[in-house]
């Protein structure tokens, strides 16, 4: 490995990582060993060459649950086994909910419960995301119809998009027939992407989203703040809406250039006439510094944690 191999004149060095498993204590069969070096090894593969890792039985019990959960997904995806939550989201101007966000939930009777950002990644591994995306794009158009949101004063509904949608050259096609089979009007809809569906897939993102904002559906740039975060994403997309990651608020209250930062990035946003929304807002102290930077939204538990959604009604009431 210290000498590089030749490919049409390019010298590619090839580097190694290791990993060391205990046998027969930790391991004392072949795809017991199998399974911990591969599981090991993928989740390593940013170490440094050389890096020799130590998998023990942990290791073994994290594949299982991934492959319990992996069953457990493909099942609730046969049989209604996901369930949308909603969390309100709070406007400065107005005083009171004027939007939400539609967060998933899987439900289990062998495991209990399973937060999205556990079986989300699995989805878009094994392409099931592109049914749990139309179950939920589906259950919350028909919620605002069933429910009337708009005569309890919810202008709109954020629904959250997976780069792996965004593949699919005609999602809009897609969630148009959706929408017009509940008869719902399109401006209920906001959609949240993250910049890698920038990255990922420029072509087909921008292409999706000129069909969709031509017919007044939304779009909002998701966990602002934690990645890249890149000006070119907010000059190159039409995004309506800004959301500022957990991270970026709280780091704000405890550090005085995040909090430099922070303000500039909400003047940033509000020149350029987009609307911002605050995520993780938590305390009072929290919710009034972003009210004097100029913060239009603000979504946190402070307000509501994401709640069922007969509660949601409940509480718009
Ligand atoms: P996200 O889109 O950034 O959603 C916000 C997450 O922050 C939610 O976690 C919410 O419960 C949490 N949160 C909101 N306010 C606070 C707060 O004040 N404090 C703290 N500590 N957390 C707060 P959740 O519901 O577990 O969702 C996690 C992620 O899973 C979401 O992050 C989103 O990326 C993904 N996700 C959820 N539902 C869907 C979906 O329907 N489709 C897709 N593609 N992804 C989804
Ligand atoms: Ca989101
Ligand atoms: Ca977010």
């Amino acid at each position: 490995f210290q000498l590089p191999f030749m490919i049409n004149q390019l010298s590619v060095l090839v580097s190694a990582i290791f990993t060391t498993v205990n046998c027969p204590e930790d391991a004392d069969n072949f795809n017991n060993l199998f399974e911990m070096m591969i599981f090991t090894l993928e989740n390593n593969t940013n170490a440094p060459a050389g890096t020799i890792i130590k998998a023990d039985k942990q290791v073994l019990e994290k594949t299982r649950r991934k492959n319990d959960v992996l069953q457990i997904l493909k099942k609730a995806v046969y049989d209604n086994g996901f369930e949308v939550y909603y969390q309100p989201i709070y406007s400065v101007e107005k005083a009171r909910y004027t939007t939400a966000e539609a967060l998933i939930r899987l439900k289990s009777s062998e495991i209990g419960y399973i937060g999205p950002d556990e079986f989300i990644p699995l989805a878009e591994q094994n392409g099931l995301i592109l049914q749990i995306g139309e179950f939920v794009f589906t259950d919350v158009c028909r919620f605002i119809m069933q429910e009337k949101l708009w005569e309890k004063g919810i202008e709109y509904i954020h629904v959250n998009l997976s780069v792996v949608q965004f593949m699919q050259d005609k999602l809009y096609d897609r969630l148009f027939q959706i929408m017009n089979n509940f008869g719902l009007d399109y401006r209920m809809i906001n959609l949240e992407v993250t910049e890698t569906a920038a990255i990922v897939s420029s072509e087909a993102l921008k292409r999706n989203m000129e069909k969709l904002i031509e017919k007044n559906v939304n779009f909002a740039l998701d966990d602002y703040g934690m990645g890249f975060s890149n000006t070119s994403c907010l000059i190159n997309y039409p995004f309506h809406t800004i959301k500022i990651d957990k991270s970026m608020v709280w780091s704000s209250m405890q550090n005085d250039k995040a909090k430099k930062i922070l303000e500039q990035t909400i003047s940033m946003v509000k020149a350029l006439n987009m609307e911002v929304v605050a995520e993780g807002v938590e305390t009072q102290e929290q919710a009034q510094a972003l009210k004097d930077m100029g913060c239009d939204f603000f979504q946190g538990f402070l307000y509501s944690k994401p709640i069922k959604a007969e509660k949601f009604v409940e509480l718009l009431k």
